[in-house]
């Protein structure tokens, strides 16, 4: 399910009473002008009326500017990056990364979505390829402190930095007005999930990384990218309306705390547990850290990360450190290997 706006839950509803009410007001006509004389055939159109409307709602896609999920205008279904015929979009309760689909506004005005297999392949064999970190923004280097493992912590605009690498979790926040810069497409005034709005390092790679996976015929997309804090914001409060503050701190990010906020990571295909099992979630587990992404969330480490394990959500933090991380397999966290925490502090 997507992330919709409220204005894009208000028409679907409106819609919605629409589908009921025409076939109404026309049986109302009817009973005035001829009163109960073929009563049955009356309903029958009337039925068909409705068919026909409700049939409407779920085939039309309309892809609307402005819109924070194109296709959740009547239907509340969300193209993907690609427009691809995996739409198994379910509504997962997890981290910071619920329910939240995407702004993309390219995408998608077609209803039947033919996935056309560009196989780009590449010729460069990732395993030789180097991916540099994303490049540290110039700005003064504010010390904040040492990390358990003696790294310095420092921040840069409000931003915390670890040895170059941007740091985002629940210890450490991003400020409210932060918005990263260099990125495919721009993320400035956004105000709704963008899923291109990624560092153009990581986008490259992400680029290297999705063609190597059609080649080999998987199909992988970005499902949710950057996410505004003003997003986030909205995100969790209404979780927090719904079950309470200490229940939703455990499956939903808090503004500013939501790694989505830094341009740096996205989350792939199905945002569900079931992602890690399909063949494109194993191909991802064993082969990102080539590209320079890691499993953020890895499995076993929510006391390190303060997360569950989400094997949809990738960072970005190139080949030199991601290698390090995928241990053979065996993820280490970012926090644990900077020696740092990621709990709320209050
Ligand atoms: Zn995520």
């Amino acid at each position: 399910m997507c992330e919709e706006s409220l204005l894009t839950q208000i028409i679907s509803w409106i819609y919605l009473a629409i589908c009921f009410l025409i076939p109404l007001i026309y049986l109302f006509l009817y009973h005035k002008a001829k009163g109960r004389k073929n009563y049955k055939k009356a309903f029958l159109i009337a039925f068909i009326m409705f068919v026909l409307l409700f049939s409407i709602k779920l085939i039309v896609r309309v892809d609307v500017k402005g819109f924070e999920c194109p296709n959740c205008f009547l239907n509340n279904i969300c193209p993907q990056e690609d427009d691809i015929e995996n739409n198994d979009n379910d509504d997962v309760n997890n981290e910071g990364d619920i329910i939240d689909n995407t702004e993309n506004t390219t995408t998608s005005s077609t209803t039947t979505t033919t996935t056309t297999t560009t196989t780009t392949k590449r010729t460069t064999n990732p395993a030789e390829k180097t991916y540099e970190k994303i490049a540290e923004p110039t700005g003064e280097k504010i010390e904040v402190g040492k990390t358990s493992k003696g790294y310095t912590i420092y921040q840069i605009d409000g931003v915390t930095y670890i040895d170059g690498y941007l740091i985002a979790n629940k210890t450490y926040g991003l400020p409210e007005d932060f918005v990263p810069k260099n990125t495919y497409a721009s993320s400035e005034n956004r105000t709704n999930t963008c899923n291109t709005c990624i560092n153009n390092t990581a986008y490259d790679a992400w680029q290297d990384m999705k063609a190597d996976a059609t080649a080999v015929g998987l199909n992988i997309y970005i499902s949710s990218g950057y996410r505004p804090y003003q997003t986030q914001k909205t995100i969790y409060e209404r979780y927090v309306r719904q079950d309470g503050k200490e229940e939703a701190d455990t499956y939903s990010a808090r503004p500013g705390h939501s790694e989505h906020q830094s341009g740096e990571c996205f989350d792939l295909n199905s945002i569900t547990d079931a992602f890690a099992n399909t063949d494109e979630g194993k191909w991802v587990n064993q082969n990102a850290y080539k590209y320079g992404f890691i499993i953020r969330y890895p499995q076993g480490k929510t006391d390190e990360t303060g997360y569950k394990y989400e094997s949809w959500h990738l960072r970005y933090v190139g080949t030199e450190l991601a290698y390090k991380l995928y241990n053979n397999g065996d993820w280490i966290t970012m926090e644990d290997y900077f020696g740092i925490t990621s709990e709320y502090q209050n």
